[in-house]
Parts: structure tokens; sequence; C-alpha cells
């Protein structure tokens, strides 16, 4: 029996990667990943066997990573950002209570897009924020939309992983649309594509603005709240500091 590891390869760049990531990829023999993944760590891991699975092939690719394990390799799970954010650590773990496997396993977090994209636009998760995915093929289209209204009601700065996709381009502006009684026009909202990666790109841009926009996959968004401003160019989450002081 080998081990398995869970391994956060972080946004992008290698340099974000942590030493213990890099220490259990040294370690294996094989690394699973989605071929992305695969490309953007492709100089830790040449001498691997590296397999590439689909998007949409989750659980194979889960049920892939443990059989070798068994077999008795040294095997890296690898997922973008944290495995355990919207990525496969969890359905790991749940494949390895469902089978009654003892094997031994190790997760080793990393940078999620929240905060790499939330440091590229500046501070706007320096006060209480959420993240919401708007992937449907897990979670009821019904059950985000519900999410997304608390999440406007409640005032929290929120992240949008997964914003829109060729299939799904629609539930975007529906969720939007839920915070819509909640932020004023004005509210800087911050877009962010490929962070750290060659293709990176940036937008601060007014929450209404949003609306006759597009994105990708490869994007996450950052709402504002009612404590955000822009200030040289950069979102920033008021905490309470400067009011405390003006009092
Ligand atoms: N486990 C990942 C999230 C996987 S869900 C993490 O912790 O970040 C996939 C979504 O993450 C994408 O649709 C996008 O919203 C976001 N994402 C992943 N990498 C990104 C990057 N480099 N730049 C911007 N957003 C990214």
């Amino acid at each position: 029996m080998g081990k398995l590891y869970l391994v956060s390869i972080g946004p992008g760049a290698l340099d974000l990667i942590t030493p213990r990531a890099c220490e259990a990829l040294k370690k294996c023999e094989i690394i699973i990943g989605h071929q992305l993944y695969l490309d953007l760590i492709q100089t830790l891991i040449a001498d691997k066997m590296h397999i590439a699975s689909p998007w949409g092939k989750e659980i194979e690719r889960v049920d892939l990573a443990i059989n070798k394990t068994v077999e008795g390799n040294n095997v890296s799970l690898i997922s973008s950002g944290d495995i355990g954010i919207y990525g496969l650590g969890g359905l790991a773990l749940e494949r390895l209570g469902d089978n009654n496997l003892e094997i031994e396993y190790e997760i080793i977090p990393g940078i999620t897009s929240a905060n790499a994209c939330a440091s590229i636009l500046g501070a706007p998760l320096a006060h209480d924020f959420l993240t919401l995915s708007l992937s449907d093929l897990l979670v009821p289209k019904e059950t985000i939309l519900e999410r997304a209204g608390f999440a406007g009601k409640g005032g929290f700065v929120s992240v949008l992983y997964n914003v829109q996709s060729s299939k799904r381009k629609e539930l975007v502006y529906e969720v939007l649309g839920k915070f819509r009684p909640h932020r004023s026009p004005q509210t800087p909202c911050g877009i962010v594509s490929n962070a750290f990666r060659p293709e990176e790109k940036n937008q601060i841009v007014a929450f209404e603005d949003l609306f006759s926009m597009q994105f990708d996959m490869l994007t996450t968004l950052v709402l504002g709240n009612d404590a955000t401003r822009v200030v040289h160019n950069k979102m920033v989450t008021q905490r309470g500091y400067s009011f405390n002081n003006e009092k």
C-alpha cells in the first residue's frame, strides 16, 4: 500500500505552491489531475508518470488515484487552489469511506482563488466575506439563488467561483439580481481571470456594470459591500479603523 497525497497547487504560479506540496509531489511516482493543472506544474513533475483526466470524470479520477495507491504507489491527486475548496478533497474522503478503505493519506492545503484574486485586487476580504460557487452540476440552481439572496442580504463581501460557462450563461445574472436590492449600483467589484498565470487579467468595475459583461470558468468575481471602496485603483473593504479614529 502506498500513500495518497491530496495536493493543492494554488492559483498557478510555482512560487505560490507550498514547500510541503512540492515535497509531496517529489515523493510520488504517479501524479493524477486535469491536464491544465499538470501543465501548470510541469517543471516539478517532469520525471513522474502523469495521468490526465477530463472535466466531468471526477469520480473516476479519484477512484483511479485510490486504486493506484492500493496497488502500492505513492500518488498525488492534484487540484488548483485548495483541494478542499470546491476541489476533489471531499470526494476522495467520501470514496475512501464508502469503500471502507483505510489507506494512508495526507491533505495539503493551498492558496484558494478567493485570497489569490483578492490580493490582486487589493484587500477586499479584510472583513467578513463568503464564497459561493455558481456551478449547478452538483447543487440545484434554486439553492444557489437562495444562498445568493442570503449573501446579499447579509451584506457579506462575496466571492463567486465557477462564474459562467458556455452552457450556463444566465445564472450569473440571476445571482447578481439577488444582490441588487442590497448593493448600491456603484459598489466596487473585482473581476480576475487566470490569477497568477501568464494570461492573468483583472479589472475593478461598478456592481451595475457586471450585468452587461461576459465571464468564463477561469474567472473569479469579488463583489464588494457597503464598506468597500477604491483606493489608488485597488479595492479595500474597511474594517472600521478609520471610522474609530474619526469618532
Ligand atoms: N479548488 C479551487 C477552486 C476550483 S472551482 C480553488 O481553491 O481555487 C474552479 C473555479 O475556481 C473557477 O471557475 C474560477 O472561478 C476559480 N479559479 C480557479 N483558478 C483560478 C485562477 N487562477 N484565477 C481566477 N479564478 C480561478
